[in-house]
């Protein structure tokens, strides 16, 4: 493909292009970024610019940007077999490969695994799999879902109705039927504003009341299972306090609900470990996965599956009507299992855990000191800013003012790729990224933030108490 010039494409883009997850009217006003290519841990856009990508992506280029081992891995597989199934009983070598290795790499009691195309298609495939397997067990009342408010799943009706984004039920409803939401686990937004939770591990042990509560209201007998990400990705790099993991298991236990852990963004090594169910020390029944499986060179995704809930399927269920044409699609398998190779070889795991992770907290925790930051908190590299107008309250800013959209664009002007959920700033960068470039990362941030407080007092905005001055 010849590159067409930037103002061109940006004017095709309006003409055509609806994209997901925006204002389409805005964009269509503004115009888009082009990205044109990218190595390492950088994009360079149509103008241009070169920017350190601290989403890696969309939380899913893990292995960074240009890496020819997968390139090659597609190249070969695309010559030698680019399209096969694996329904009426066939398979092909990438996706008989890469069921193994994951279940290898997997927690010793998830030995099966169900591919998909996406993540939110792995969550609907949770969706059909925990009914089933209670209706096989006899129990078909036990039906619902408990989900998080403010947790993500995905955007297909099913993946949407898990999550908890209030904006999307709005745009998208009715939901599934039979998927209820609990709080989260969030400190800072929800915890410490609150006068009556004392500290962070009283707090997290409340969110597991919660759940309790929920379950009691509902039934027992009624409640299938419960689906969570390790740390909220997309709700905005949320980190339960400790207590909050070990108190959730001992009430799904009591009530014997299955566990679903999203490990669409906290798997693949983002926390330190293969799975974010390692971290905290979790027994999943189903572990949705995607992204950082394939380092999101090519679209993949799939369930992984304990054995408790697989045996049943298998022994009791006859067919299961489930299935995509791209479910183990052999390039992206071929891609997935090079990537899983690459990471092992390349001991990026063990890394992030021991090197990386401590040295971006060690970095990030020093943007506390800047006077718009209420918290900067990370875990492995995944990571979050509380932009706020008073650091002792941590009051916020008024929602109209959206100075996480500002500082966003900002960080974009600034050479930075970081993400705004309200005003959190969230990063999540490939696990390659080097220490030097972490100090970038950060020196960017902080030059961003620094922006953002200039623009601010510019307009006017009074920092300490929220509360516009007039002018
Ligand atoms: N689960 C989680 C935790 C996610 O973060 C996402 C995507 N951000 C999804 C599911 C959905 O994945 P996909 O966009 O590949 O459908």
């Amino acid at each position: 493909m010849t590159l067409k010039d930037s103002t061109t494409l940006k004017q095709l883009d309006s003409a055509h292009h609806l994209h997901p997850f925006t204002d389409f009217k805005a964009l269509g006003e503004e115009g888009s970024r082009i990205i044109v290519d990218a190595h390492g841990v950088y994009i360079r856009d149509a103008d241009g610019n070169r920017i350190l990508d601290a989403m890696a992506g969309l939380w899913c280029v893990n292995l960074g940007y240009g890496r020819k081992e997968l390139v090659d891995a597609a190249t070969q597989q695309l010559t030698q077999l680019p399209y096969y199934n694996n329904f009426f009983k066939t398979s092909h070598p990438p996706a008989v490969e890469l069921a193994a290795t994951l279940c290898r790499l997997a927690p010793q009691h998830m030995n099966r695994v169900f591919f998909t195309g996406s993540g939110s298609e792995a969550n609907d495939t949770v969706v059909r799999m925990v009914r089933r397997y209670w209706a096989l067990k006899g129990r078909p009342q036990k039906h619902w879902i408990i989900g998080r408010e403010n947790g993500y799943h995905g955007s297909t009706v099913a993946g949407m109705s898990l999550g908890g984004m209030a904006p999307m039920h709005e745009q998208g409803g009715p939901c599934v039927p039979g998927i209820t939401h609990v709080r989260q686990p969030y400190w800072y937004g929800e915890g410490l504003p609150d006068a009556s939770c004392e500290d962070p591990e009283s707090f997290g042990r409340r969110c597991a009341e919660a759940l309790e509560a929920r379950i009691q209201e509902l039934g027992a007998d009624q409640v299938a299972a419960f689906i969570a990400e390790p740390v909220q990705g997309a709700g905005g790099a949320i980190i339960p306090p400790d207590s909050y993991w070990p108190a959730i298991k001992e009430v799904l236990d009591r009530y014997d609900i299955l566990l679903v852990v999203d490990e669409v963004i906290c798997g693949f090594g983002r926390l330190g470990e293969w799975f974010g169910s390692v971290h905290y020390d979790l027994t999943p029944d189903l572990m949705p996965i995607a992204k950082g499986l394939s380092s999101g060179y090519l679209p993949i995704g799939g369930v992984l599956v304990g054995d408790r809930v697989a045996e049943t399927l298998i022994e009791e269920g006859g067919e299961f009507y489930h299935g995509f044409t791209y479910s183990g699609h052999p390039a992206c398998a071929a891609v997935a299992l090079k990537n899983l190779e690459l990471m092992q070889a390349e001991g990026i795991v063990d890394k992030v855990r021991n090197e990386l992770g401590p040295y971006l907290a060690s970095r990030w925790k020093a943007l506390e000191a800047h006077p718009l930051i209420g918290e900067a908190r990370s875990l492995g590299l995944i990571g979050a800013l509380e932009i706020v107008a008073d650091k002792a309250s941590g009051q916020r800013f008024d929602k109209a003012l959206a100075v996480g959209n500002l500082c966003r664009d900002i960080c974009f002007e600034t050479g930075l790729v970081m993400r705004s959920v309200g005003d959190t700033m969230v990063i999540s960068p490939p696990l390659v990224i080097s220490r030097d470039e972490i100090d970038e990362l950060v020196r960017l941030a902080e030059r961003a933030l620094d922006e953002t407080l200039r623009r601010l007092e510019a307009q006017g905005v009074s920092i300490a108490s929220c509360e516009q001055v007039e002018s």
